[in-house]
């Protein structure tokens, strides 16, 4: 992710199927080109069993050089393919998504009451890789990986296209992709910083049956106990109001990757354009085509256009029951 919340595509593969050998080239690649030495990285990604192995084996997403956290929505989903159950799954949300402790262990509790079985199977997952509450700051606010999505659309029709046909799309969308975002960068003005040394307490306002909360805000640590300002970078409206109280500018406390200056730095390095494969270096490998495998063509439109998987399943189901009961409801209520 940018620092204006989109996404920055860093690195592309081609395989026949997501297996372990073929996440464990990817990480090797990924690691020799892209990450090269950089710590702090956060992969957040489903629970496939392959890439769960292929992470441990590299040094990039493995404490205390960087974390591999799980996708929120994977999780829920595979929690309610065990338990069954759409009320749980919302309270399993809930609580992954919670940035308070306190609040998280209500959820938790809720959900034991409920049933215990999906409290044991919750409570077997390292709760720093799925939940809001014991992150650590590492997830920056992204508990899902719906922003990948995307790259879906920037990638459109480039699928079932030879493979030197889909390399070629992909750098081609990827420019144009940044240029895009190089223009807009350089509008914005620059704002520069500045440090303090304060920690105090805040008061919330009621609202109805809530607030009424008291959170400490330590600026010196960029903290406030409501959790947010760790996760987003930004000061919550807690910290805001201290700083206001201090004198000092909000904006300074802002994290630097959200600076103007960080985000023209994303997208200043340029693409070469890609000489003739006369050039090209010697891969030390030969391309073998496999006779076994062959593609189909069907008469009609192609209408490949994403692989849909079990959660589109799951939430155009709950999504068609929850319609299905306010119908009901609404029956009802017209009844005389
Ligand atoms: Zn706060």
């Amino acid at each position: 992710m940018d620092g204006n919340q989109q996404v920055l595509p860093l690195a592309f593969t081609v395989v026949d199927e997501e297996t372990y050998p073929s996440w464990k080239l990817f990480l090797q690649q990924l690691s020799r080109h892209v990450i090269r030495g950089r710590r702090g990285m956060c992969l957040i990604s489903d629970r496939h069993g392959g890439l769960i192995k292929a992470v441990r084996e590299g040094p990039d997403f493995v404490s205390p050089h960087g974390v591999h956290w799980y996708c929120l929505r994977h999780v829920c989903s595979n929690f309610n393919s065990t338990i069954k159950n759409v009320v749980l799954k919302d309270l399993c949300w809930q609580a992954g998504s919670e940035y308070q402790l306190r609040k998280f262990n209500r959820i938790m509790e809720e959900i034991k009451k409920h049933d215990v079985k999906a409290f044991a199977y919750l409570d077997q997952i390292n709760k720093e890789k799925w939940t809001a509450s014991h992150d650590g700051g590492w997830r920056c606010g992204i508990l899902t990986t719906n922003m990948s999505e995307c790259i879906n659309g920037v990638l459109k029709g480039a699928r079932r296209l030879p493979v030197s046909a889909l390399v070629e799309i992909t750098l081609e969308r990827t420019v144009h992709y940044f240029h895009v975002r190089a223009i807009k960068a350089v509008e914005h003005t620059v704002t520069k910083y500045s440090h303090a040394q304060q920690s105090t307490s805040v008061q919330t306002r009621r609202q109805g049956r809530h607030g009424m909360n008291t959170h400490v805000v330590k600026i010196a640590n960029r903290e406030c106990s409501c959790g947010k300002w760790n996760q987003f970078g930004i000061p919550c409206s807690h910290a805001q109001k201290v700083c206001g109280a201090y004198n000092i500018s909000a904006a300074s406390m802002v994290k630097d990757y959200y600076d103007v200056m960080a985000y023209n730095n994303t997208y200043s390095k340029h693409f070469e354009p890609v000489q003739s494969e006369d050039y090209w270096d010697d891969p030390n490998f030969q391309l073998v085509h496999d006779p076994t495998i062959r593609t189909v063509t069907r008469p009609g439109r192609n209408q490949t256009t994403r692989i849909h998987n079990e959660m589109d399943w799951r939430q155009t189901r709950a999504r068609q029951e929850a319609q299905q009961q306010q119908g009901d409801s609404s029956i009802q209520e017209n009844m005389p």
